[in-house]
């Protein structure tokens, strides 16, 4: 068996025992991004030096006796949206360019801390925006099971990075679906915390009340290692909750007998469901209720909603955090001279946007404009509030809740237009609107290709849903 297609925690273990180095590790991983980058594509930027230099530090550490965390010396590849300091920052974009942050955001730190070497910073859509990682101004990221489709987006390089054994894990954002559903369409777990849970603090935003940073990886015990080092409170980031997280790992081994698991209507039976995956998500709802799991059916009735009031709140948010990109603080500027400052905006934004970028910048600038307000952005948050009710509603009677994560199996390229493109997202969105979390983890296949379950959860409790998907992992491996 290769070193790379180890687990984190396989890895972990051996490093821990030291038959094998961080240095080792992350040449094996190297091994393989030489062999397979090429047609993947997963990363914009590779950092070997770098992963080199920390990981001949760690094994350094781990022969002087230092106690070390888990995870240390397990490579991790970072979503292009993260800050890293020195090392150039794209977020998918040509706007951005040169950018190379004088810091690190506070997941990169973390990670750095815990003693994980970062290989490269992977692929995204542009700004994070888009569900296939075919709108990133750099280059198309291909699905490691079958090269001819799409891996899911925005954090399609991540996903596709840990799929093909580049890296042992991942990091990536979800704004409405981005960790979990390049996840399911690449046959890994990946999970969307609860809003707060994790620092957003140096993650270049998308829409700031819907981003939330996590975990793409191998199996539900690396995604419980992982997401424990990422989350805590952050005093550099305001809407970081001020909670310790639990023990994610040492909750692991709990069982889930007794738990309360209602299966989403709208989700399962609703229309553009794919046959495949329902008939896969119900079998994997027999084999928990065989573990003990009380499952039943139930209705989030404003579910439905979830889409619209997404494309309102997202883009109004986008068009405001995506204003300062006007060619004269950051980044690209058109060529001089221009005719006058609305001129060089102009020509620079059109120049450094992508095409579905500047589509949402129009559309939540009209969304959130004084003749519009009440009529879209008001309306849409007050769906929000209602769609929030369903969930706490259902979470007063159930422990989890369950659906596929995305309604089909990945999709070549090209396939999809953008209208497509968004209604794929149709299982993810609502839990980014509802403000609770949710974790996707492989649970079948149509035909070669994975299908994902999604196990959701009331807001800060990834330990049951960690639980619930470590339970079933282990129930059919
Ligand atoms: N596909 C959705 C969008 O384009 C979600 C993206 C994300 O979660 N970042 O907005």
């Amino acid at each position: 068996m290769a070193l790379t297609d180890l687990t984190a925690y396989e890895l972990s273990q051996k490093l821990q025992a030291k038959e094998v180095s961080a240095r080792e590790a992350v040449a094996a991983c190297f091994e393989k991004i030489d062999a397979v980058e090429g047609d993947i594509k997963a990363f914009i930027t590779l950092t070997r030096e770098q992963a080199d230099q920390a990981a001949a530090q760690i094994d350094e550490r781990r022969a002087a006796g230092e106690e070390l965390g888990p995870l240390a010396g397990v490579p991790v590849g970072h979503k292009d949206l993260f800050c890293t300091r020195g090392v150039k920052t794209t977020a998918g974009s040509k706007i951005l360019e040169p950018y190379i942050p004088p810091y690190d955001a506070t997941v990169v730190t973390r990670c750095d801390e815990a003693g994980m070497p970062m290989v490269g910073k992977t692929n995204l859509d542009e700004f994070a925006m888009g569900s296939s990682t075919e709108n990133s101004a750099y280059q198309i990221t291909r699905n490691p099971i079958d090269l001819e489709r799409v891996p899911g987006g925005s954090s399609g390089g991540s996903a596709a990075s840990v799929a093909a054994g580049e890296a042992f894990c991942a990091t990536g954002t979800d704004t409405g679906g981005s960790i979990r559903q390049p996840a399911s369409l690449c046959g890994i777990v990946g999970m969307r915390p609860t809003y707060g849970r994790v620092s957003r603090y140096g993650v270049i935003a998308y829409a700031s009340s819907l981003d939330q940073v996590g975990p793409l990886c191998k199996d539900v015990r690396d995604c419980a290692m992982l997401l424990q080092v990422l989350a805590g409170p952050d005093p550099m980031d305001a809407t970081c909750a001020d909670m310790e997280p639990p023990d994610y790992v040492g909750c692991l081994d709990d069982g889930v007998k007794g738990l309360k698991a209602g299966i989403v209507k709208e989700l399962v039976y609703g229309e553009g469901i794919h046959p495949p995956v329902k008939a896969a998500v119900l079998s994997a709802v027999d084999t928990l209720t065989e573990l003990g799991v009380e499952c039943e059916e139930v209705s989030l009735p404003n579910i439905d909603y979830s889409l619209p009031v997404y494309y309102i709140i997202a883009t109004a948010e986008c068009s405001s955090n995506l204003a300062r990109y006007d060619g004269v603080r950051y980044g690209h500027r058109t060529e001089l001279p221009v005719e006058d400052i609305h001129d060089l905006y102009a020509k620079t934004r059109a120049e450094g946007f992508g095409e579905e970028v500047r589509l949402r910048i129009m559309l939540g600038t009209y969304a959130l404009s004084a003749g519009y307000y009440d009529a879209y952005y008001k309306k849409a948050l007050q769906v929000r509030t209602l769609i929030k009710q369903d969930f706490e509603r259902a979470f007063e009677k159930y422990d989890i809740l369950l659906s596929p994560t995305s309604p089909c199996v990945a999709w070549n390229f090209g396939e999809f237009d953008q209208m497509a493109l968004k209604l794929a997202d149709i299982c993810t969105i609502p839990i980014n609107v509802g403000c609770i979390c949710g974790m996707s983890l492989p649970c079948g296949f149509q035909d070669h290709l994975p299908i994902g379950l999604q196990i959701l959860g009331a807001p800060f409790t990834e330990d049951k849903l960690l639980r619930a998907g470590y339970a079933y992992e282990q129930a059919t491996k």
